[in-house]
This record gives C-alpha cells, sequence and structure tokens, in this order.
C-alpha cells in the first residue's frame, strides 16, 4: 500500500479565532496507516497552531519562507526561525506567490536550492512540467533513501475555481514528471496534484497512478471537507 500525503494549505483565509477553532477539530483525527496529514496555517499564528497540535498525528507545515537567514529583512520569514518553532516542512512555489507576489522562477529555484541544503524538507508546486528544475533537484539531493522534497502538479486554472484536471490529465503530468525523476534515480520523489480537490473527487484523484496525495486549499479550511477527502481513503 504506497503512503499516501493530504496537505491543507490554509493560506490568508482564516483569521486568529477561525484558524484556533479549525485546529482544535482537526486534533481529533486520527492517523490512518500510511497517511500522512499536514496544514499550513498562515506564519502570524503558526506557533499558536503547532501548540494546538502537538500531540496530535496532525503535521503543521509553513506556506512559503524568504531567501535569507537571520538578518535585516523587513517583513521577511526565514528557515532558522521556523525551525526554532519547530517546523520541519515548508511549501515552496505556490501559484499564488508567483502571481500574486511576483516571485520569479530564479528565485523560487533558488529557494528551492537553499532548503534543499537546510535540515527542513520542501513541498514544491508547479503547474507544467517545464517549471520542474530536474537538474538542480538532482544536485542538490543526492541521497534517494533521504528523500526531503515533494512536488506538487497545480495546474494555475484548477486553483479555487472549483474546476479539477480531469484524471487522464492529472496521471499524464504526473507519470511524465516520475518517469523524469525515475530517470535522475529520485523516484521516491512523492508527487502531490492540487487544484479544487474536494471530498466528492479526492478518492479518484488519490487512487490514481502517480499520485501520492493531494495539495487541498480551500476544502482543508472547512472541517467536514477535509474529514471527508480523509474517509475518502
Ligand atoms: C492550493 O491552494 O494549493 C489549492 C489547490 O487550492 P484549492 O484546493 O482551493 O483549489
Amino acid at each position: 500500500m504506497k503512503k499516501l500525503h493530504i496537505v491543507g494549505n490554509w493560506k490568508m483565509t482564516l483569521n486568529k479565532e477561525d484558524s484556533i477553532a479549525l485546529a482544535e477539530k482537526i486534533k481529533t483525527i486520527s492517523k490512518k496507516d500510511n497517511l500522512n496529514i499536514e496544514v499550513a496555517p498562515t506564519s502570524l499564528y503558526i506557533n499558536d497552531i503547532l501548540k494546538i497540535l502537538k500531540e496530535s498525528d496532525i503535521n503543521v507545515i509553513s506556506q512559503n519562507f524568504d531567501f535569507e537567514s537571520l538578518g535585516s529583512f523587513t517583513g521577511g520569514i526565514c528557515l532558522d526561525q521556523l525551525i526554532e518553532l519547530g517546523v520541519s516542512k515548508s511549501i515552496l512555489g505556490h501559484s499564488e506567490r508567483r502571481s500574486k507576489f511576483n516571485e520569479s522562477d530564479d528565485q523560487i529555484n533558488s529557494k528551492l536550492e537553499t532548503v534543499l541544503k537546510s535540515q527542513l524538507d520542501v513541498i514544491f508546486c508547479f503547474d507544467s512540467y517545464d517549471q520542474v528544475p530536474f537538474d538542480l533537484i538532482k544536485n542538490n539531493l543526492n541521497d534517494n533513501s533521504k528523500i526531503k522534497l515533494t512536488l506538487a502538479y497545480e495546474p494555475t486554472w484548477a486553483i479555487g475555481t472549483g474546476k479539477t484536471a480531469s484524471i487522464d490529465h492529472i496521471v499524464e503530468i504526473h507519470t511524465k514528471v516520475k518517469n523524469t525523476l525515475t530517470e535522475y534515480s529520485l523516484q521516491n520523489v512523492p508527487i502531490l496534484y492540487g487544484g479544487s480537490v474536494n471530498p466528492s473527487n479526492s478518492r479518484d484523484i488519490l487512487s490514481s497512478n502517480n499520485v501520492d496525495g493531494v495539495l487541498v486549499g480551500g476544502a482543508s479550511t472547512k472541517f467536514d471537507q477535509l474529514l471527508g477527502i480523509v474517509n475518502s481513503i
């Protein structure tokens, strides 16, 4: 049985009260065999959510990080600070960071290099095969037995739109990426799908070939929907 991942990206959609209320509910979700559940709250409340989910089966990760180490970078969040709080993984390159915060491919790839050299794991989002920097990954991730990278295929047009990619399309892209990873001896890198995943489509998506999990935005901020996705496995 393959290991599956369900990752909830809360984006900037919840205020503090709602974030805490959601965390209090999801801490009751118990781990199924071969299922890894993670949530990414907004950075402002990450410490509160970490405390609530400390004893639970749910891992708390970051939505993003900035380039630099501790220093004069107003408004930034660095890997050292996340590590200090006990965060062990971050999302990187989400399409909203690319389109709404103007993060370029070069900037994101440079951050990927930084995080791959750090002790943190990373979920790298891409919206086309060509956006995956396979050489950079290979050069910075030599040991296929200790993979600290997850890829997430997120077609931009499917994010937050209610339009999910067809299973055929998802499998085609995931298989193409997996084949290239295999050529680079990186076949253990999991590949998630993200884009309007909900309890009605999650079972089909999660049981598809070369899909190792889902990255979920909107539905992950509603407890019943998140639970529906978990229970669809
Ligand atoms: C996301 O934010 O990564 C995402 C996939 O959003 P949604 O599930 O709302 O489409």
